[in-house]
C-alpha cells in the first residue's frame, strides 16, 4: 500500500484512520499515495486555529504579514521541480499546463506581498473619511475594516490543487485570518506538500495553516460564528454548502465561485481572413486545450456572426487538429489526461447529452492519442459541436462539460450575441474579439452586469493580452448567478472578505487617534 500522506491540525501532523483513498495517476493509472481525514477532531483543530494562529497573525501589521507571504514565495519558488513532478504525476498535465497552476500561485502570491507590504504598519484599514453627525462636528461616523476573528476554511476544486491554494491564503493571511485548507481529494499531494514545505520550514505561526485531506464530513458542523468559508467547486456542492444549517444559523460568510459557461464573442466586423478572426480562433483552441479544459475560466460557447458561423468552425477544428493529446511525458504532447477516470466519465456523459441538441463539428480520434493505453488513462480528444440555433439550444448554454469541449454558436446581430452570452445566467468570464472600438466597448458594458470580468481583445492587444481564461490577480474572479455569485482577487480588494467593515460613531478626536493605525482602504490594486 501507498505512503498515506498526514493532514496538520491543531498545530501538529496527525494521520486520518483507516486506509483512506489512493490518488491516481490519470495517465498511467498507478496507485501514488492516499489520503485520510477520518478521525480528526476538527473542533479542536478550528479552535487551535482561531485562538493561536489568529491571535499570532493579528499581532503583527500588514507588511510583516507581507513578508511572510514572500517568505512563502521565496520557499515554493525553491522547489518548483519537486511540484512538477507531482502534477505530471497526480494531475496528468504537460508542463505548460502545470505552469499555470504552480508558477500562477506563486505569481499570486509575489502580488499580495508587495501590495500587502504598501500598507505598511497599520493594523486596519480605514474606509473613506469621517462624515459630521451633529451639527457642530464633534460626533462624526467612520468606516473601518477590521481583520475578521474567525478561521479561512478554504474548500477547493481538484483541477487548481497549488493556484486554489495560494489564492486564496495569500489575501487571508495577508489580513491576519488563519487558514484550514481541504483540498479536493483527487490532487490532494501537491495542496499537501506545498502546505507541508511551508510549516517544516517554520514561516508562518503555529495555527497559521492547516490542511485537512480526503473528507468532506463535519467541515461546516464544525463552524462557529465569525468563521468564513471560501469555497471553489460545483454549483452542486456551493448550495449544500451555503444552505447548510450552521452556515445560515450563524450567517457565516460563503464565497463560492462555481462552475459557468463561459463564452467568447466574434465581433461582427470580424471576417475571416481578418486579424481579430485568427486571434479568436487562436484563443478557443487554446482555452479548449489548456488543461484539458479543466478551467472554470474556459470558454464553452463561441458566439459567431451567423455568416461566418461555418468559416469559424472550419478554423477552429483545423487548429484542434494539430494539437496532440496524450502522455503528457512524450514531448509532442501538448494536452495531457482529465485528471480523473470519474472526470473522464463525466465529460462523455456530457458529451452525450449535449449532442442530443447539438452537432458534433469535429472530434480527435481515439486512435491518435499518444502513448497511452485508451482503457487506462483519462485521455479524452477535443471535441467541438456546433448549433444552428442559439435560442432553441438549451444545453449549450446550461450543461458545463468540464473537458476539451465548446460549442459554436451563430447569432444575427450585436444585441442577440449580447443575450446569448447573458443565457449563461452569469459567468465568470467572456472575452470579445473585433476591430471596432465602438463595438467592443458596447459589448464590455452590456455584458458586465453577467460577467465578473470582460477580457477584449483587438488587433493592437494580439501579442500583449493575457489570455482569456488566464486569472491575473489585478483583476477580479468571480461571477454574478450561474458563477456563484463571489468575488477573489482584484488586488486588494480581495482583503475585503478577511475583515469586518464597521461604522465607529464617536468623537471626531478618537477617529483622528483609530485612523493613526489604519491604512486607506482603496478597495482596488496596491
Ligand atoms: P466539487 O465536487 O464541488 O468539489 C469541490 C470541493 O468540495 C472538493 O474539495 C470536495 O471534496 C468538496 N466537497 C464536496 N462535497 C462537500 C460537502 N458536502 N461539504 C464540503 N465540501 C465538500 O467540484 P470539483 O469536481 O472538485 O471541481 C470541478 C468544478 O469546480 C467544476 O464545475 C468547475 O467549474 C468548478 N471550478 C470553479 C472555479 C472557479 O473559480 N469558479 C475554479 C475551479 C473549478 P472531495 O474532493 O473530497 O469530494
Amino acid at each position: 500500500m501507498t505512503r498515506l500522506l498526514d493532514n496538520h491540525l491543531a498545530g501538529r501532523w496527525q494521520s486520518g484512520g483507516g486506509a483512506g483513498t489512493a490518488l491516481l495517476d490519470p495517465v498511467l493509472g498507478t496507485e501514488l499515495v492516499r489520503v485520510s481525514g477520518a478521525g480528526l477532531d476538527l473542533a479542536e483543530g478550528y479552535a487551535f486555529a482561531r485562538d493561536r494562529g489568529g491571535a499570532a497573525l493579528r499581532a503583527l501589521t500588514y507588511a510583516e504579514r507581507a513578508a511572510l507571504l514572500a517568505r512563502i514565495v521565496e520557499l515554493l519558488q525553491g522547489k518548483r521541480d519537486t511540484w512538477y513532478d507531482i502534477a505530471l504525476q497526480n494531475s496528468g498535465t504537460t508542463r505548460n499546463d502545470s505552469g499555470a497552476d504552480i508558477d500562477g500561485a506563486i505569481y499570486t502570491l509575489g502580488q499580495y506581498a508587495r501590495w500587502g507590504a504598501k500598507l505598511g504598519d497599520a493594523r486596519c484599514l480605514a474606509d473613506g473619511e469621517p462624515v459630521k453627525l451633529g451639527k457642530d462636528g464633534a460626533f462624526q461616523s467612520a468606516h473601518f475594516l477590521v481583520p475578521q476573528r474567525g478561521i479561512a476554511l478554504l474548500i477547493n476544486a481538484f483541477n487548481f490543487p497549488a493556484w486554489g491554494l495560494w489564492e486564496k491564503a495569500a489575501p487571508a493571511l495577508l489580513s491576519g485570518v488563519p487558514v484550514v485548507v481541504k483540498p479536493a481529494t483527487a490532487t490532494a499531494w501537491l495542496t499537501q506538500q506545498m502546505v507541508a514545505e511551508v510549516i517544516e520550514a517554520g514561516v508562518l505561526p503555529p495555527g497559521a495553516l492547516s490542511i485537512v485531506c480526503g473528507r468532506s464530513e463535519g467541515l461546516i458542523e464544525a463552524l462557529q460564528p465569525f468563521d468564513l468559508v471560501s469555497f471553489t467547486g460545483s454549483a452542486d456542492t456551493a448550495r449544500t454548502i451555503c444552505a447548510h444549517d450552521n452556515v445560515l444559523r450563524h450567517s457565516i460568510r460563503v464565497n463560492a465561485e462555481t462552475d459557468s459557461l463561459n463564452s467568447a464573442v466574434l465581433g461582427p466586423d470580424a471576417a475571416p481572413g481578418s486579424e481579430a478572426f485568427a486571434l479568436m480562433v487562436k484563443e478557443v483552441v487554446r482555452e479548449m486545450t489548456i488543461k484539458s479544459g479543466q478551467k472554470c475560466t474556459a470558454i464553452r460557447r463561441v458566439l459567431v456572426p451567423q455568416a461566418h458561423a461555418a468559416a469559424a468552425t472550419e478554423a477552429i477544428a483545423a487548429a484542434l487538429a494539430a494539437v496532440k493529446v496524450g502522455n503528457p511525458r512524450n514531448e509532442a504532447v501538448r494536452m495531457g489526461a482529465l485528471a480523473s477516470r470519474a472526470q473522464l466519465s463525466a465529460v462523455r456523459d456530457g458529451l452525450a447529452a449535449l449532442g442530443r441538441e447539438a452537432q458534433l463539428a469535429w472530434a480527435g480520434s481515439e486512435a491518435d492519442l499518444v502513448d497511452v493505453d485508451p482503457k487506462v488513462a483519462a485521455c479524452v480528444m477535443p471535441h467541438l459541436l456546433k448549433v444552428d440555433d442559439g435560442d432553441a439550444a438549451t444545453l449549450a448554454h446550461d450543461l458545463e462539460v468540464f473537458g476539451p469541449v465548446a460549442t459554436v454558436v451563430p447569432y444575427r446581430d450585436a444585441d442577440h450575441a449580447f443575450a446569448l452570452a447573458r443565457r449563461g445566467f452569469g459567468s465568470l468570464v467572456a472575452s470579445v474579439f473585433s476591430d471596432d472600438t465602438d463595438f467592443v466597448a458596447r459589448a464590455a458594458i452590456e455584458m458586465a452586469h453577467a460577467h465578473g470580468r470582460l477580457h477584449v481583445v483587438t488587433p493592437a492587444v494580439g501579442k500583449s493580452h493575457t489570455g482569456h481564461g488566464n486569472v491575473m490577480p489585478m483583476s477580479l474572479h468571480g461571477g454574478p448567478g450561474r458563477a456563484g455569485g463571489g468575488e477573489e482577487l482584484g488586488g486588494l480588494r480581495a482583503l475585503g472578505f478577511y475583515h469586518q467593515r464597521s461604522a465607529v460613531q464617536a468623537p471626531v478626536e478618537v477617529l483622528a487617534k483609530l485612523a493613526e493605525g489604519a491604512a486607506p482602504w482603496q478597495g482596488g490594486a496596491g
